[in-house]
């Protein structure tokens, strides 16, 4: 592995905060100055492609990457801006059953508040 990727690697297994590419650049850059965009893209593709992290499609934004790998839900909340794990359980077995069809894989993103956000008085609304 090059010293590029592991610490690539570090910082998205350091976090469960789901940054995006930008976000991990500039974290890679402040411990190795030297490092490109290009190869943090590179190395994050690679990741993906042998199942050590998992790629996130957002509509709400860009592509988000993930250490969790267990099948999981995300909330992106309106008001802070987080991508959050939801685990719901279960989802998998209900599609299947429910739609009588085969899941290799899905991405399910709820926009909503989280549930710090939900308690505090609300900056934005929708009626
Ligand atoms: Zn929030
Ligand atoms: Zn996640």
């Amino acid at each position: 592995m090059t010293r590029q990727r592991q610490l690539i690697y570090e910082i998205i297994m350091n976090t469960d905060a789901h940054m995006s590419a930008d976000e991990i650049y500039q974290m890679a850059k402040s411990e190795m100055p030297s490092i490109a965009l290009g190869t943090v893209y590179r190395n994050l593709r690679l990741m993906v492609e042998d199942k050590e992290i998992r790629q996130i499609a957002s509509d709400f934004g860009p592509d988000r990457y993930d250490r969790n790998m267990i099948p999981h839900e995300h909330l992106h909340c309106e008001n802070c801006g987080k991508l959050v794990d939801i685990t719901l359980g279960g989802l998998k077995e209900l599609l299947e059953a429910r739609a009588e069809i085969t899941v290799l894989d899905y991405q399910l993103n709820i926009r909503g508040l989280c549930s710090a956000c939900k308690t505090k008085p609300k900056k934005i609304m929708y009626q």
